[in-house]
Formats: structure tokens, sequence, C-alpha cells
């Protein structure tokens, strides 16, 4: 018989929380005229959270991993699928099958495309992504782009050139300022006049672009973005950048992680100092004797531990191994507040402990 954990750790989804930050991001486009892809890369693809997205309308469902969209494809999801990060040409033939649309930046993929959009009966959507200085995907030479843009209304029958996109921020750290966003509109006229049509999509990028939405100097011809973080987690904008996202729940996911010692210890290692588990050399503070908590998770479950947001005051991740979280609770210990083997913690989540943690075979989920 499989093993049944008894419950701990678990990440506990909150889908009326979510459901509500869909439905007020969608608003607050739609009085812009712009509708969204919601991207749900970000929690693997868990169907539930994707199903909060399809029965509140969403444009479209996006991930980047083409094994999410499959997996929603099965489970008979009926939205318009999204593959928002460029195929690989090995995988094109499963792009065709699973996706509706593609974000595309190479000519020679576009071809592969056609080709098993030809073979599979198909027209296949696709949006050409401009470069406009994040230095990701996308045609840097805007000139080229236009000329495959050509190719592809003329040439590549299965498939259809629905319109263009950008994506900022996500290396470069470069803004989607209302300037940036309409050098994009300036590469769709561009195309407009040399395909002699409009184009249906500019898809002005990501949660970062909601920004022009709330500023209202979003360029007119924009009526497309991709959204993620800003409906699942709502963190960034108001955390990094300061806007007014009161009316968003911030806490969708709550970590719900194990006590599994309490003691007090000395917080500097006692004995000759080497590396850590992971090959790295680490200073240690030493602030003497120290109460200290373990939890039964570790950097396996969530990747970085400085990235963890405990919802208890007074909690300061010390650091983790695989398996191992450690935490220094002197503060409330000094407040009579009192952990206990077998507590329960609670931690808000980032994007990356976020993805980890929904990838995690070892967390429950548990969708209230
Ligand atoms: C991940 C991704 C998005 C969504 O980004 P968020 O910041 O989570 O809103 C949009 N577009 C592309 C191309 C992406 O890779």
């Amino acid at each position: 018989m499989a093993y049944v954990k008894p419950g701990n750790p678990k990440l506990i989804v909150d889908l009326n929380k979510l459901r509500h930050n869909i439905e007020y991001v969608k608003r607050m486009c739609a009085k812009d005229g712009v509708q969204i892809a919601g991207v749900i890369k970000g929690c693997t693809g868990l169907f539930p959270c994707v199903e909060q997205f399809e029965r509140a309308g969403v444009q479209f469902i996006g991930s980047s991993r083409l094994e999410h969209l499959a997996e929603l494809k099965e489970q008979g999801v009926q939205a318009p699928l999204l593959m928002v990060r460029i195929p690989m040409i090995s995988e094109a033939e499963d792009v065709v099958r699973i996706c509706e649309y593609s974000l595309n930046s190479e000519l020679a993929t576009l071809k592969t495309l056609n080709k098993h959009a030809r073979t599979q009966g198909k027209i296949h959507n696709v949006i050409l992504m401009a470069d406009l200085g994040d230095l990701r995907e996308g045609w840097w030479d805007k000139e080229e782009m236009t000329d495959v843009a050509e190719i592809v209304e003329n040439e590549l029958e299965n498939l259809h050139l629905a319109g263009v996109g950008v994506n900022v921020g996500c290396y470069g750290s470069v803004l989607a300022t209302t300037e940036k966003l309409q050098e994009l509109v300036d590469v769709a006229e561009k195309i407009e006049a040399r395909i002699g049509r409009e184009l249906e999509i500019i898809s002005g990028g990501a949660t970062s672009s909601l920004m022009r939405i709330m500023d209202g100097n979003l360029p007119e011809r924009i009526n497309n973005l991709r959204v993620g973080e800003g409906i699942l987690l709502a963190y960034d904008l108001p955390t990094l950048y300061g806007y007014d996202y009161q009316n968003m729940h911030q806490d969708v996911f709550t970590l719900r992680a194990e006590v599994i010692e309490v003691k007090d210890k000395p917080s500097h290692p006692v004995g000759e100092i080497g590396f850590d588990a992971f090959g790295h050399r680490v200073q240690y503070e030493d602030r003497g004797i120290r109460k200290r908590a373990l939890l039964g998770l570790g950097k396996v479950d969530y990747g970085d531990p400085a990235e963890l947001l405990p919802r208890m005051q007074g909690i300061q991740i010390l650091g983790a191994s695989s398996d191992h979280t450690i935490l220094d609770i002197q503060a409330l210990a000094d407040q009579g507040k009192e952990i206990m083997v077998g507590d329960v913690l609670e931690f808000d989540l980032n994007y990356a402990t976020m993805v980890y943690l929904t990838n995690s075979g070892n967390i429950d989920k548990v969708f209230i």
C-alpha cells in the first residue's frame, strides 16, 4: 500500500480568494478594453486553480510548460490555451496538438508549427514577440520581424498571425513604461501596413504592465496582458512598486509546516567549519544560546528558505537543508510565546517558493 502522509506539510489554496483576484484584475483591465491570459505556470497548473480562471472567462489560459497545458487539455479545459514560452522545434507537433495559440520568435519554428498544423488539419494561431530591450525572447531587428510577419501571413497557410506581443521585466528588469508599450504598438502598425489588415491581438506584457492600467496610461491599442503573479500572489505591485492593491488577496496560498524539534542551542556551529549540505561556505553569526525550532520540510520543497515569509512576528529563518528548516524563535520565547513540537506554523509565499511548493510531491495541496 502506498504511504499516506498525515497531512503536513501542506499547501492551502483558497479558491474563493483566487477567484476574487482573477475577477478584480479582469474587471480592471476590461475598463481599458484589455483582456487577460491567465498564466498558471506559477502554481504548476494546479487544476482547481485553473478552473477558477476558466470560470471567470479569461481570454486564454497560458503556461510556459507544455506539460501543464497538456494536462489541462486532458481535463477538458475549454478556454483557448496559450504557450507563453516560445516553443522548442522538438515540441512543435505537441504545441499544435495541445494549444490554440503560441508566442514565437523564430522563423524555423514557425515553419515547423505550420507543417504540423497542416498534417493535423488545423490552423494554429501565433503571436510574434518583439524584444524591446528586456533581452529575453523576441525579434530585436523589427525589419526582420515585419518580414517574418509577412511570410506567416502569405506563405504559412496553416498559421494565423493573430498579433504581436512583448515581454519585459523578466530578465532585464525593464519597466513596462507607456513609451515602451507604444513601441510595441508602432511595431504592430508597421506589420499591419505591410500585410494590409489589422492584427487582433497586441499583448503588452505581464503583471508589470498592470501598473499602466492602474496609472491610466496604457497605450490605447494594447488589448491583452498575460497575468500570473499579479493574480496568484498579488505581491509585487504593492510590495515592490507601492501600488494600492488593497482589494486583492495576498494570501491565496498558505504553507503549513510542522515543528519537529524545539531546543536551546548555540547559534554558532561548534567544531571545525567546512561546507554545508550544498557545498557552500556559510557565515554563521554568534548570538549565544538561542531557542530554535526545526520544521519538517526543506529546500527540496520550496527552494530558498530566505524567501519564506512567516506569518507570525518574531520568527527568523536561519537556514535549511534538503528536508529540514531551521528557525530562531528566541524573540517569541522572550515575549512568552511558546512554540512546541507538533505545532504548525504558517507562511506566505513569493513567486519562487510558490513554484517549488506547487511542484513538490511532498506537499499536500488542500483546496478550500
Ligand atoms: C511568465 C510569463 C508571463 C506571466 O508573468 P507574470 O509576471 O507572472 O504575470 C507572461 N508572459 C510570458 C511570456 C511569461 O513567460
